[in-house]
């Protein structure tokens, strides 16, 4: 009989090629076509709608509701007239992806008939029935409403027959439930910040935005052949599989040619990425074997972390009609390089300058290395919130392994912006500056751009470094919402810059001059963070090290890491500023270790199962076959000619009888600890048991069967290689 895996593999071999399709049109024919953008709403809405909604943004503010019932009239027009039957609000709760749900346009007119319907207060607000989503004990089931509230920021767009509105989710308390709306709160409070700062150098800045540019990785597996990996369909990671004989060995996956297949999919892709307005740009191979990137031009920030959910969702439904799987996880495949999904990360002002780009001239310089000094100490402080940020189950396989920066949160900056960073230190004196002195530091610091732009140095190694104009947070997740990182990290910086603010007005009431002021408070800063820079190799195990000794903290576990989201600094970053309240941000931390203890406990019983009903009965059914084999050879041969010929076959049986031994106990040991971990308290105390007491029997187990993999009969095994799992585009 054949196993899953031939019948997956020979479904592979039938496969018909689909054409690349090449859009006939200029992008800038269809770009944004799904998009409720400035160009429809012109069209669609009357003059004071349309001023009601850009006003809004401008502001930060919600839209005036005696406009809502001409926008929705807009929004339906235009929809309709796009093949649209229904609408949704688009939220981002604490799982992994997004939700929905679809109500038709189809309603009771006065006259009792039917008629399409969407008013103002359907696009303001809905109450889903939210009951099933993560609350993290906000909400009780008996008090289950909860309602999503339309954000204005982030445009409607269409996909298939639905209307999309993008919308926050909380509870009928008023807490968030989501990712989007701490979000916007910490973006609020940068902006805030940064333009108190700003006005330092330029008076006619108001307004402060946050910019992110996702790059995000992935693997493509054939349908057929992830289909006939129960792992990879119940976990998104592989729990088994010995490497293959070539994998990435070679680097001849990085920037290779795409394949055909691959580049069938890709064009689709780009084309409904464009249509919805997501500004996709660069598509590439990625290190590991089937593995891909795709990245789009930067925007602002909550917009683009809308586009990057939205672009996970409409991934899947192009692989799919490619016959292939989209894997988001941060490490399907032991041994070869995970996913991420670097994040770049910059502000930017209403006057058009990017606030981590060196200006043109000393002034604009000094406001640059300023955001810079802000950002590195907000680094400082907040290590452990960051890393809280970005750890999960799941990227925990990815973080100091050896394709990606390891828990200890430190800063790239380059050469060039360390010596300036070095040279406020040495030459910002105690007592006041002359003029010459500075004059001369002025001088060389209005020196930096034309520096950096011949020397944009890079440093893959770094958990977050800079690149010229942004800072590159390395360690995000591919499988996550970037929303928890950009929020932590927002939400930092606008401390930094307050208490950066505050500093510098101290002095100037004490009659320093402005400019001096400035540097004096970073001068102080610059040695008090010393410690979080690194330009060097942060792979190696010098720099972990070193790492300890500079007292930077390391922590590997995920539920420890998760609690630091509680820690006073935490604290001060996320309840300071407003973008949580004390209560919001213990729920997270529920909702994060309970995502954690669940997701360890869903791989332990699929690798329970697969142990048991699918690698036992193979390397049994193949034992058996050996144990014929050698009888048939005693019946053969003579006594002593069956002991030389049988000797290699009968280690094998035993070799075989010691695996299945092994996994059997193991499984059952699991099981037991399993158990032992259900009956404590949900929760830090739970996560960690999982952690200490559960997950290592996954590696434990997993190394029986990679060894039974390599003995057991390639026709009688049952699951999908590596090889065929990783070769097959
Ligand atoms: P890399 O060489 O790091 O792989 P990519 O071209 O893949 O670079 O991605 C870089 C990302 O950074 C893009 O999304 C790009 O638009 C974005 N980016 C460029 N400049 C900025 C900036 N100032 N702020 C934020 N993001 C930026
Ligand atoms: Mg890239």
């Amino acid at each position: 009989m054949a196993t899953i895996r031939f019948k997956a593999l020979g479904e592979l071999l039938k496969r018909e090629a689909i054409p690349v399709v090449f859009p006939s049109n200029k992008v800038t024919d269809y770009y944004g076509d799904l998009v409720f953008n400035a160009e429809s709403m012109r069209k669609y809405l009357s003059k004071d709608a349309f001023r009601a909604v850009t006003t809004a943004n401008k502001k930060g503010l919600s839209v005036d509701p005696k406009m809502a019932d001409n926008i929705a009239a807009g929004m339906k027009a235009w929809s309709m007239e796009k093949g649209a039957t229904h609408y949704t609000h688009w939220f981002q709760p604490l799982t992994d992806g997004t939700a929905e749900k679809h109500d038709g346009f189809i309603d009771y007119g006065d006259g009792g008939h039917i008629i399409e319907n969407f008013s103002g207060k359907l696009l303001a607000q809905q109450e889903p029935d939210a009951s099933s989503f993560p609350s993290g004990g906000i909400r009780q089931t008996f008090e289950a409403r909860g309602y999503t509230a339309w954000d204005v920021s982030s445009p409607a767009f269409i996909v298939g027959t639905t209307l999309c509105i993008p919308t926050i989710f909380i509870a009928y308390t008023g807490e968030a439930l989501d990712y989007k709306a701490p979000l916007l709160k910490a973006l609020t409070a940068v902006d805030e910040a940064a333009v108190g700062v700003c006005q330092y150098f330029d008076k006619n800045v108001t307004k402060v935005h946050t910019n992110l540019g996702w790059e995000q990785e992935y693997f493509l597996i054939d349908e057929a052949l992830y289909q006939a990996r129960p792992d990879l369909v119940l976990t998104g990671r592989t729990l088994m599989g010995h490497s293959s004989s070539k994998d990435q060995q070679l680097d001849d996956h990085y920037f290779g040619s795409i394949p055909d297949r691959v580049t069938a999919f890709m064009m689709e892709l780009e084309v409904e990425c464009h249509k919805l307005g997501i500004p996709a740009k660069t598509r590439h191979n990625e290190v590991a074997p089937s593995q891909f990137e795709l990245a789009p031009i930067y925007e602002e920030a909550n917009l683009a972390n809308d586009h990057n959910q939205l672009l996970m969702d409409v991934m899947k439904r192009v692989a799919r009609r490619h016959k292939f799987h989209v894997l988001f996880h941060e490490k399907p495949f032991a041994g070869i390089n995970g996913s991420g999904k670097h994040n770049n990360w910059s502000l930017g002002t209403d006057t058009g300058v990017v606030l981590l780009a060196p200006g043109k001239n000393p002034k604009a310089n000094i406001q640059f290395l300023t955001f810079v000094v802000n950002t590195l100490m907000a680094v400082f402080k907040n290590q452990d919130l960051l890393r809280a940020s970005i750890l999960t189950a799941s990227n925990s396989h990815r973080l100091g392994a050896n394709e990606a920066p390891p828990s200890i949160i430190s800063v790239f900056l380059g050469d060039e912006v360390s010596r300036m960073l070095d040279r406020i230190v040495e030459e910002v004196g105690e007592r006041k500056m002359t003029p010459d002195e500075k004059t001369a530091l002025k001088l060389g610091i209005g020196r930096i751009p034309e520096i950096i732009l011949d020397n944009t140095d890079r440093n893959r190694t770094s958990p977050f470094a800079f690149t010229g104009n942004r800072f590159e947070f390395r360690a995000v997740g591919s499988s996550v919402n970037n929303a928890a990182a950009m929020t932590a990290l927002s939400a930092s910086v606008a401390v930094e810059l307050k208490e950066f603010k505050i500093a510098v007005d101290t002095l100037i009431e004490q009659d320093i001059k402005k400019d001096e002021a400035i540097f004096q408070v970073l001068k102080k800063m610059i040695i008090e963070c010393k410690a979080i820079r690194f330009n060097g190799d942060g792979y190696s195990q010098e720099w972990v090290e070193e790492a300890k000794k500079r007292g930077l903290s390391n922590i590997m576990s995920v539920p420890e890491s998760l609690s630091q989201y509680l820690a006073p600094t935490s604290k001060k970053s996320l309840v300071g500023t407003g973008v949580m309240t004390e209560v919001e941000l213990e729920a997270r931390v529920e909702v994060e270790l309970e995502k954690f203890t669940k997701k360890i406990q869903i791989e332990a019983r699929v690798l329970g199962d697969l142990a048991i009903n699918h690698i036992v009965p193979t390397a049994v059914a193949y034992q058996t076959k050996l144990i014929q084999n050698v009888q048939g050879l005693k019946n053969l041969f003579s006594n002593s000619e069956y002991e030389e010929l049988s000797s290699a076959r009968l280690e094998l049986i035993k070799e075989i009888s010691g695996h299945i031994s092994s996994i059997k106990a193991k499984v059952k040991a699991m099981i037991e600890a399993r158990k032992a971990c259900n009956v404590l308290e949900e929760g830090i105390e739970m996560a960690k048991a999982y952690d200490e007491k559960v997950r290592p029997y996954l590696d434990d187990i997993r190394q029986h069967i990679d060894k039974l993999e390599l003995v057991v009969d390639n026709e009688m095994w049952p699951l999908p290689k590596y090889r065929e799992l990783l070769f097959n585009n």
